[in-house]
């Protein structure tokens, strides 16, 4: 029996890569104990990567991308799951490394799923997808460290991407005061619409300066960007806030002074989705079940077939996208 999946080749004398929508059969899957109905994916930076040469994430070709997918049961060898049971997967670099979800059917370690939440939908699911699911155990690691709606305004960066999105909703749904950054001047009343109270414009951010401590103004920070905006935001934090560190949009490097940390007793905060054990993601799914409104699914949501993702995988990559792409893998 055949299915549909996007497949990644690369010419081994180019070096290049080509993506296209093909027929796969269940032979060609991966090893696992769970085989699943995929209903829904989406697209994440990461996706991006994957979808276009790869960025070293990708080891061996053909590949099928996807770094999160969510669907029904179709066969299982472990008895936690059953068929018919609905199923979420994010991370353990299934997509990366090994065959993940941008496919009609994805067969994976019962290891990595959860069950779905109680009310929420496989297409609710994915439009959080691995980027609310980042948003939230961050949003999870600055309550641990304290952050409090008393304590004043939280930064969130890189704010009409996937993870910026979901993290502003939640956020300013639980009554924080949300400051946000963008480079997309177009998308104001987007950023208002999910919560944000102020807007800074990315050029503000993004430019180093000489001095170690700049006015103490965030309770708390969401940072997805990275580079000299996350070197900045440091000198920013009010005395014993955290950000949290979950992307590199904008670069790797940090030229951050040792001072705020000393002065300010501020922390970083890393976070990482991929490798979070079984108990923190049945809680960080609870929670995003709990924090993120219903009402605003539709109105961050693009959906987008198996076929548009050679097109919007080089999108992401570039900073087009606004809010969060689910793909209907049965378009
Ligand atoms: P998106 O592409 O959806 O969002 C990234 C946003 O960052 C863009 O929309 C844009 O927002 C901003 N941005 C893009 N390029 C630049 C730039 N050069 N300088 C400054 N800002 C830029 O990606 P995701 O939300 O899916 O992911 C965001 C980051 O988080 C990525 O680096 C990703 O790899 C990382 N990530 C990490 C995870 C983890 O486990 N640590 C999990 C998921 C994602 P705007 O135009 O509004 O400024």
């Amino acid at each position: 029996m055949e299915f549909n999946a996007l497949v990644v080749e690369k010419d081994e004398e180019t070096n290049v890569t080509s993506s296209e929508v093909k027929k796969i059969s269940l032979s060609d899957l991966p090893e696992g104990d769970v085989l699943v109905n995929v209903e829904y994916s989406n697209v994440n930076y990461k996706d991006g990567l994957c979808i276009g040469p790869g960025a070293g994430l990708v080891k061996t070709y053909p590949h099928v991308p996807g770094i999160d997918f969510a669907g029904t049961v179709e066969t299982s060898q472990n008895d936690n799951y059953q068929k018919g049971d609905q199923v979420i997967l994010t991370g353990w670099r299934v997509g990366e490394v090994v065959w993940g979800g941008y496919s009609q059917k994805a067969r994976v370690k019962s290891s990595q799923l959860v069950k779905m939440p109680k009310n929420m939908t496989t297409k609710e699911a994915m439009t959080m997808g691995t980027a609310g699911f980042s948003a939230m155990l961050a949003i999870i690691r600055l309550e641990e460290m304290g952050l409090s709606k008393e304590n004043g305004e939280v930064l969130v960066t890189g704010a009409t991407g996937g993870v910026g999105s979901v993290a502003t909703v939640v956020l300013s749904n639980l009554g924080y005061e949300v400051v946000t950054v963008s480079g997309k001047s177009s998308s104001s009343e987007y950023l208002k619409s999910l919560g944000s109270k102020r807007i800074i414009d990315r050029s503000e951010l993004n430019e180093l300066i000489k001095r170690p401590l700049e006015s103490a103004s965030w309770a708390g920070c969401i940072d997805t960007v990275g580079g000299n905006t996350l070197s900045r935001l440091i000198g920013q934090l009010k005395y014993g806030a955290s950000v949290a560190v979950v992307g590199n949009a904008g670069g790797n490097n940090l030229s951050a002074s040792a001072i705020p940390f000393m002065l300010r007793g501020v922390n970083m905060l890393g976070i990482d989705s991929a490798m979070q054990p079984y108990e923190n993601r049945v809680k960080i799914w609870e929670r995003l079940n709990k924090d993120f409104p219903k009402s605003f699914f539709e109105s961050i949501t693009e959906v987008v077939s198996l076929s548009d993702l050679p097109r919007v995988g080089k999108e992401i990559l570039d900073g087009k996208i606004k809010g969060r792409l689910v793909v209907d893998v049965n378009l």
